[in-house]
């Protein structure tokens, strides 16, 4: 791994010389908040964003697609929103979230939908400053050795680039000379200070490492059903997570000789469809089942398969939920506390 400097003023032309190469994305502002947007004018590109509304998967899987036509002689697959795309402005957090969906969609079977995109998309990661609600420093996922092709290091006079694949330094020998092989003992300095005190910057803290025990102590506490009172079932929570990735598909058919459409689109655990079966039975009928199985699966069963949470961190959720159901409430209510939240509130109101 090769570690090069990049002045300020160079990185547009580096963007507009690798913006030949393939479609750009990138952070923009969006209202108070920050999407990613295919870019053209740099200007708009956000590099102070915090977390954008959706995370990366967006790129990978949209919302809403067609996987393939059919017809009563066969099918024919479509991956015709595909195309070459380099997306930058990408934090530690969602490239270890893209991560974790690479091994959810290779685990069993392949997924060809998630996986062709994937490969043609190049990852440009990008470093940034924790606001009150970002604690990726206690999933372990502030930083990142691999998942990305250059990852810059926006320092205050110049940014330090890591070269993170063959593709990634195919990149920079596009214009080999904005960039300079010779850090200096200040830039190194600068950079272990930067680090020091973007570790210092974090204001929320979990302690991830004792909630797949708390979970299993607390499989019958209270508190989920209070959860579930305050729930709207609204699903947002699932599709702002970097690591959600249920999906549902259903056929469209037309009339005359059209060929049908299977459409994929993103699903959510805490729908009230999600666990209905033919016949109407529903296995997961009260939300605070639904909400049970979430936080099972992000903070104990993925934790037994892989070793660690498949929460990133990102802070998506707690800016999110509308009644404060969120990562930090219930690691809280896990450890007995009284989290301040909405849903606790209204759960006091509703004992007086
Ligand atoms: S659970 Fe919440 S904080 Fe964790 S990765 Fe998902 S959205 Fe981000
Ligand atoms: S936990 Fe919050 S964001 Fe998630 S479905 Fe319930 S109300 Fe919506």
């Amino acid at each position: 791994m090769r570690i090069l400097k990049l002045q300020k003023n160079c990185l547009f032309p580096f963007l507009e010389a690798i913006s030949k190469e393939a479609e750009l994305w990138a952070p923009v502002a969006k209202g108070d908040k920050f999407a990613f947007d295919r870019v053209a004018d740099f200007s708009r590109i956000a590099m102070n964003a915090t977390r954008t509304i959706i995370p990366a998967k967006k790129i990978m899987v949209p919302a809403n697609f067609n996987m393939f036509h059919f017809t009563e002689k066969g099918y024919k697959e479509d991956l015709s929103h595909v195309t070459d795309r380099i997306l930058f402005g990408v934090h530690a957090c969602d490239i270890h979230g893209l991560l974790t969906l690479d091994k959810i969609f290779t685990q069993v079977y392949p997924d060809p939908y998630y996986l062709e995109p994937r490969k043609r998309t190049m990852i440009l990661g990008l470093s940034c400053w924790p606001d009150e609600h970002c604690f990726c420093k206690s999933t372990h996922t502030h930083i990142v050795e691999e998942g990305y092709d250059l990852f810059f290091t926006n320092l205050e006079s110049c940014f330090l680039v890591w070269i993170g694949s063959s593709r990634g330094d195919d990149l920079i020998r596009l214009v080999p000379d904005l960039f300079d092989e010779n850090l200096t003992e200040k830039d190194i300095k600068t950079y272990i200070q930067w680090q020091a005190e973007r570790d210092n910057a974090f204001k929320t803290e979990i302690q991830f490492v004792r909630l797949p025990d708390l979970m299993e102590l607390n499989y019958r506490a209270p508190f989920w059903e209070e959860l579930g009172a305050a729930c709207l079932a609204c699903g947002s929570c699932t599709m702002v997570c970097p690591t959600c990735n249920c999906y549902n598909v259903m056929d469209k058919q037309f009339l005359g000789e059209k060929p049908g459409q299977r459409i994929r689109h993103w699903d959510s655990c805490t729908l009230p469809e999600y666990s209905e079966v033919a016949g109407g039975e529903n296995f997961r009928e009260k939300k605070f089942q639904r909400l049970k199985l979430w936080y099972t699966h992000k903070l104990q069963a993925y934790v037994s398969k892989y070793g660690k949470p498949s929460c990133v961190g990102c802070g998506r959720c707690l800016v999110t939920c509308p009644v404060q159901i969120n990562v930090k409430t219930v690691a809280a209510a896990l450890e007995g506390q009284e989290p301040e939240a909405f849903w606790k509130n209204l759960a006091k109101e509703a004992t007086r």
